[in-house]
């Protein structure tokens, strides 16, 4: 989608730190990291938020958590623990229109979040 952000560093228009890509997403770190590891992923396709996936994007989706798993991984942080954070909207703190999960790890996640 011409204007998007995270289109235009999924197409490599704007630079990134990719830590994973494959066909159907792309993981680089966050400019702004709220943890000592902190990686979005972001499916190739333009979605603007969750709300906006359908059942059609049903293997996508997975695809997307399945991706947090394996980063998790080889990143180490699964016996520690990690968080997976999608913010949606407004009052959910999206900044981003484009479909994106968080893995944030490496220090203690508070509970109830901000
Ligand atoms: P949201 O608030 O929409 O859930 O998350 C958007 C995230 O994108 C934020 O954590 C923010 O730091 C990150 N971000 C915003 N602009 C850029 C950018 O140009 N490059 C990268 N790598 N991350 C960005
Ligand atoms: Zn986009």
């Amino acid at each position: 989608m011409t204007g998007c952000l995270f289109c235009r560093i999924v197409s490599k228009e704007i630079s990134s730190q990719i830590v994973y890509e494959d066909d159907r997403c792309v993981a680089f770190e966050d400019l702004n990291p709220q943890a000592p590891i902190h990686i979005l992923v972001v499916p190739r396709k333009h979605l603007d938020s969750l709300t906006h996936a359908t059942t059609a994007d049903r293997n996508l989706l997975a695809h997307l958590l399945l991706t947090v798993n394996q980063l998790a991984k080889e990143k180490g942080v699964v016996d520690m623990g990690y968080r997976t954070v999608i913010n949606t909207g407004l009052m959910g703190g999206q900044t981003v229109y484009h479909l994106h999960l968080h893995l944030l790890a490496g220090r203690p996640m508070r509970w109830p979040p901000g």
